[in-house]
């Protein structure tokens, strides 16, 4: 990224870096944590990853001089297969039946009373004929909140909750190359979205391309999570592109081939205007709360986390309200602020138009 466009970016990342988010004090942890710094030369980027890493890595950090950064040593990744089963079984523990293949289809409503000035939910119906009755329906559903929503003929305006697809790379590394990368921080090009993972202890390293995604999709199409593994090739060669960039001994071919490509994935985000969880009763009706809009940092967040008390601090409630995502959903808004470029900077190109660039070419 070049310093004029983004100086103000990397002030606030870092400000937000080293200070709790402001309204969320109250659960933070007051301990002296190490603090995120500004990274503006190469040796500082070099310097973050692991020492047997740094002779290998090629020109992204090595000819990273007139480019910023940060550095959060607070930062880091979880196993998302393993957290996930972890709350399933947290869940269970404390008394939850979990009941899969339940494809809600239809909401049940209280028969009306004389005093009542909203319609009451009071269940749910699925494909297979079978009903739930519950105080409070809770409707998480992912990229499929919107289309759910219309199904149950409760629409929102459809760019309230938008689902994109993006495209996940794995790639499986030898064990001796897995271990250079011991301890090497997540990594996030903000000028074209793309991201590393380290490498977890079965040497599979994600990446990926937090951008504006793909509409091409409709997640009604595709009722499970078992999305088939796809992969535009456009993406995938930006991805091995700017791999390279990064970590030229990430052979894929070659006498020195030491990573093959393990899997592809579509990745599914359902997005908000303004990159804030949708967390909120839906308006007019009582007892539906809608939590969505994960915006692709669901998983890290933790919707399903924050949702059981509906426990938000009042800056939560604020943002992830009904009103404030109808009101950022509205162009006349002044203060609406666009998700993109909060996602890949300003002046960011669209990832499509990113793969035709000199930036990019260059990398090929
Ligand atoms: C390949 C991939 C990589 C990702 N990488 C990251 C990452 O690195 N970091 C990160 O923070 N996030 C990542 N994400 C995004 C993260 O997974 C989501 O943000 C998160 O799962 C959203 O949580 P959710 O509970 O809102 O929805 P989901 O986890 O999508 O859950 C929605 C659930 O609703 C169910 N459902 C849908 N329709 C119905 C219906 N009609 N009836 C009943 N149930 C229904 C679905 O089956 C699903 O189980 C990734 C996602 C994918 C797919």
């Amino acid at each position: 990224m070049h310093l004029s466009k983004v100086a103000q970016w990397v002030e606030n990342s870092v400000k937000n870096a080293v200070a709790p988010v402001t309204g969320m004090g109250d659960n933070v942890d007051k301990v002296d944590l190490p603090k995120a710094y500004a990274v503006t030369d190469s040796k500082h980027a070099v310097g973050v990853f692991p020492p047997a890493l740094q002779p290998h890595l090629g020109d992204e950090f090595k000819s990273y001089d007139g480019q910023v950064g940060y550095f959060n040593p607070q930062g880091g990744w979880a196993e998302a297969k393993n957290a996930t089963l972890s709350m399933l079984n947290e869940a269970r523990r404390m008394g939850a039946e979990v009941v899969s293949n339940a494809r809600v289809t239809s909401l049940v409503y209280a028969e009306p009373k004389y005093d009542q000035t909203k319609p009451k939910v009071i269940g749910v119906k699925t494909a297979d004929g079978r009903t739930f009755l519950a105080d409070r329906v809770v409707l998480a559903a992912g990229c499929w909140t919107s289309s759910l929503l219309d199904q149950l003929k409760l629409s929102l305006p459809r760019s309230v909750l938008k689902a994109t697809a993006h495209c996940v790379l794995t790639l499986k590394l030898n064990p001796e190359v897995a271990q250079k990368f011991k301890g090497a921080p997540v990594t996030f090009n903000m000028y074209s979205g793309f991201y590393t993972f380290e490498p977890n202890a079965d040497g599979i390293l994600k990446c990926a391309i937090h951008g504006t995604g793909s509409l091409d999709f409709d997640p009604a199409n595709y009722p499970g999570t078992d999305f088939p593994n796809v992969a535009t090739e456009k993406q995938l060669k930006h991805m091995i592109a700017e791999l390279r960039s990064q970590y030229p001994i990430l052979q894929l071919e070659g006498p020195n081939k030491n990573a093959e490509i393990h899997f592809t994935r579509m990745c599914w985000y359902s997005d908000s205007v303004d990159e804030n969880f949708l967390i909120d009763f839906f308006p007019g009706v009582d007892g539906l709360l809608v939590a969505s809009g994960d915006s692709g940092h669901g998983f890290k967040s933790g919707t399903d986390e924050l949702v059981p008390d509906f426990g938000l601090s009042s800056h939560q409630r604020r943002v992830f309200s009904f009103a404030h995502h109808l009101e950022m959903n509205d162009p006349a808004n002044p203060n609406r602020t666009s998700m993109d470029s909060i996602r890949i900077g300003e002046e960011a190109p669209n990832p499509e138009s990113y793969l035709e660039s000199d930036a990019i070419k260059a990398k090929m």
